[in-house]
């Protein structure tokens, strides 16, 4: 029982078990953290244990604690659920157990990162000529376009930052829309840009960036400049117009690196293609596989409008790491990991499955059934707050009520279990946030947890 294909039979059929029975189980887990913290237990045995046995005990250990955030009624944070081919993909990508670092540790996963990436850049309309990493997700996206910004602003004011640092370098202008993603002030911090130097730019009531301020705000100061925009506000859905903006980003000789880790993917739909409207003029974008095309953790993408700054931005030359002797694809140059697991693999695979015109499908429905749930929702007495352009819909009460007692509502919501949802603040104002990031979510889902949220808030 214990060689490897009984292990990955055992542990395939366990996972499949659980995927299937996800519609029907309550979306929050039965056990709490300190249970689980119990179940996985104290001091590392000094015995170790047979194989099978132990994946039987992790089994046992994790599966009370697992969340059906891989179901189609959950809609907290932004949460897409594995497409099966691309969670066999994954499984087959760690089975292979390739080193994804270049192609000569594996041409398998090089050519599968060359050619989903085309895919994804035509897909995105995004250059053709751009470079593509695979990254762990939006957070390192980010970092990367920063990273390939900060670059590419010094060297045109004389300073080569890998080489001299900032230490005393040409000070650099980051301007952002003041309803950016916290993971693009982490970014910022982490290249050295502190988060009190970043200049924000007021935003419009759903949370775009108002583009003459930003034209403004440039007015007034030269310098080297990166301006980061955004395509898809994680409480609204909103884009920033990112025609004008990437036009008034370069007039004033700046780079224009645009958050997409899930609005992105409005350009693959002809419905919500215009949302993301000149999209092609930005320097770098990130975006996410993870979220919004349902491939499993943990896959996003970073691109860069110049590949030859992408990689002086992030690589990390060692002559040993090619072993070839020669020029070689070497995907680790492009992303902040030397070592990585073949994620292209799943991407590919989740591509291949849909179809472009399967992608477009995808977010049309999720976009539809947001409008869905804001309607439901608006029937049963409740506000909807934003305006709902892509997959993000927010939730007011009446506008008597406390913070606290949205949180109340929410947390009953959760404790229900139809559905799962959490709440942000908004402009001031404490929500009810929801996501519909999910290929398996139907009407009736929508109506089940509009009907569940509708139920507990009159009680509350
Ligand atoms: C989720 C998100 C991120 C961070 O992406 P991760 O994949 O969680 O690292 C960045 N920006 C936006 C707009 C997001 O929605």
């Amino acid at each position: 029982m214990d060689d490897l294909a009984d292990l990955l039979r055992h542990a395939a059929s366990t996972a499949a078990g659980f995927r299937a029975g996800l519609s029907e189980r309550a979306v929050r887990p039965d056990a709490d953290l300190a249970a689980l913290r119990g179940a996985f237990g104290g001091p590392l045995p000094r015995e170790g244990a047979a194989p099978r046995a132990v994946v039987d005990e992790l089994i046992r250990a994790a599966e009370p604690g697992l969340t059906a955030s891989a179901g189609p009624r959950f809609f907290g944070f932004v949460i897409g659920g594995a497409l099966p081919a691309a969670t066999a993909a994954d499984m087959l990508a760690a089975g292979w157990d390739q080193c994804a670092f270049n192609a000569v540790l594996s041409p398998a996963a090089a050519a599968a990162e060359e050619c989903a990436g085309r895919w994804l850049k035509d897909l995105l309309c995004i250059p053709a000529a751009a470079s593509i990493g695979f990254v762990t997700g939006g957070q390192e996206a980010n970092t990367v376009g920063l990273a390939a910004a900060r670059h590419y602003v010094l060297v045109e004011a004389g300073w080569d930052v890998e080489r001299d640092g900032l230490i005393g370098a040409p000070a650099v202008r980051v301007v952002v829309g003041e309803e950016r993603h916290a993971t693009v002030d982490r970014s910022l911090r982490l290249l050295g840009l502190g988060t009190a130097q970043v200049e924000p730019v007021p935003t419009d009531a759903n949370g775009a960036i108002r583009v003459d301020d930003l034209d403004r705000v440039l007015a007034h100061r030269g310098g080297p400049l990166i301006v980061s925009l955004q395509a898809g506000n994680v409480n609204t859905g909103a884009c920033d117009d990112l025609r004008t903006a990437c036009d008034v980003v370069h007039r004033h000789g700046g780079w224009a690196h645009v958050d997409g880790a899930f609005g992105l993917w409005a350009a693959a739909n002809p419905a919500t293609a215009h949302l993301v409207d000149g999209i092609e003029l930005a320097d770098s974008w990130s975006c996410d596989g993870h979220k919004w095309l349902n491939v499993p953790y943990d896959s996003g993408f970073s691109f860069c409008a110049r590949p030859d700054v992408h990689v002086a931005a992030v690589s990390h030359a060692a002559p040993y790491l090619t072993g070839s002797g020669g020029a070689t694809a070497v995907m680790g140059d492009s992303v902040l990991s030397a070592s990585r697991r073949a994620r292209g693999f799943a991407v590919w695979v989740a591509l291949r499955q849909l179809g472009a015109d399967g992608v477009a499908a995808l977010v049309e429905r999720c976009c539809g059934l947001a409008r869905r749930f804001a309607d439901r929702l608006t029937e049963g007495g409740l506000e909807i707050v934003n305006e709902v352009v892509l997959n993000q819909v927010l939730v007011g009460f009446e506008p008597a009520v406390d913070d606290a007692h949205v949180d109340r509502v929410v947390e009953a919501v959760q404790r229900e279990g139809t559905c799962w949802l959490g709440a942000t603040t908004w402009r001031g104002r404490r929500l009810m946030r929801i996501s519909v990031s999910n290929h398996a979510t139907t009407d009736t889902d929508i109506d089940r947890s509009a009907e569940a949220i509708v139920r507990v808030a009159a009680r509350a």
